[in-house]
């Protein structure tokens, strides 16, 4: 770990619990890689408005990560807040400019970083996502900001929060946006979709685990597969896409990447993108 002096620059993570948080461990890797003279910690945040005031007070503390339940809230304590994380309504990074706050989201243009490590194109492609929450929405507001996809389609199992994602999307885009229902729709949609990006807790550990919203019978081998949850590292749906030959995502790409891009806002330097993939897969085996 680097030395900590009076230079020492403060990132930290703010949620409320933060006790599961990785992205201490892959941002110190970071920082200790770089010897970046910065130190990431976490705080869990009941009082925002005070959080954010401190921040602001504070000279030395150059960013924040957001996360649940604070993410939308934190936006009434930015000065300024960039284009896409108005559009998704949320801020997941905070940069401290000497006092100006500003926000930005990078779990969207992280997941396309992931893609095109993957050497997939998302231009001209028919895009599923199963799962309409705050993930989904983060990461189809940048695919239609930043790729040409030839349509997304959005199954939700609550209508009405399907309904207003497909319509926040469609106000903002040419890129045809369709619903649908999870229950109903899926086998045809499956059918018609080139990518499936897969934003429910469905598979993950104590959500139930071991099991796929997306049946494997449904599955081909022309299928780019992404499955935003990362612990277990290999979700059911995964291992069910592997077996088919499928292109597959898996979310710690997702987390990886979104720090990555977190980094280079702070830091203003390249990523130890190696580096903090390194840490994040340990602190996942470590802590599975
Ligand atoms: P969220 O806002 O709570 O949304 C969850 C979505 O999943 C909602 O559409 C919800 O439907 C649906 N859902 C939940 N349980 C379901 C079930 N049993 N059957 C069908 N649909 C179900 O959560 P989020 O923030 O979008 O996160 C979604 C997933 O992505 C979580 O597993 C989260 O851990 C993961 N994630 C990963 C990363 C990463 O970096 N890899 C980042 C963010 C999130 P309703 O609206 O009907 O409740």
């Amino acid at each position: 770990m680097n030395r900590i002096d009076t230079q020492t620059q403060l990132c930290a993570v703010i949620g409320n619990p933060v006790s599961h948080s990785l992205s201490p461990a892959i941002h110190n890797a970071a920082f200790s890689a770089t010897g970046l003279n910065y130190a990431y910690l976490a705080f869990a945040v009941q009082d925002l408005a005070g959080c954010m005031a401190g921040m602001r007070a504070l000279e030395g503390f150059r960013g924040l990560s957001v996360t649940i339940p604070h993410k939308i809230k934190v936006m009434e304590y930015l000065d300024d807040i960039d284009a896409l994380a108005q559009k998704v309504g949320c801020v997941n990074t905070v940069i401290n400019n000497g006092g100006r706050l500003s926000g930005a989201i990078t779990d969207g243009l992280g997941t396309l970083r992931a893609f095109e490590q993957a050497s997939v194109s998302l231009n001209d492609k028919a895009i599923l996502f199963v799962g309409t929450g705050g993930a989904a929405r983060a990461v189809a507001f940048a695919m239609t900001d930043s790729c040409r996809p030839r349509e997304l389609r959005i199954l939700g199992r609550t209508p009405s929060r399907m309904q207003t994602l497909v319509d926040d999307l469609a106000a903002s885009t040419d890129i045809p946006i369709h619903g649908g229902s999870l229950e109903e729709d899926l086998r045809q949609a499956v059918a018609a979709s080139d990518v499936i990006i897969q934003a429910t807790p469905i598979g993950m550990h104590g959500h139930a685990e071991g099991k796929s919203p997306v049946p494997a019978e449904l599955l081909r081998a022309e299928h780019i597969i992404f499955d935003m949850v990362y612990r277990p590292m290999k979700t059911q749906f995964i291992k069910n896409a592997q077996a088919v030959g499928c292109v597959s995502i898996l979310g710690l790409e997702m987390l990886l990447n979104q720090a990555v891009l977190q980094f280079e806002l702070w830091t203003g330097q390249s990523a130890p993108e190696a580096v903090m993939r390194k840490a994040l897969i340990e602190a996942l085996q470590e802590n599975p």
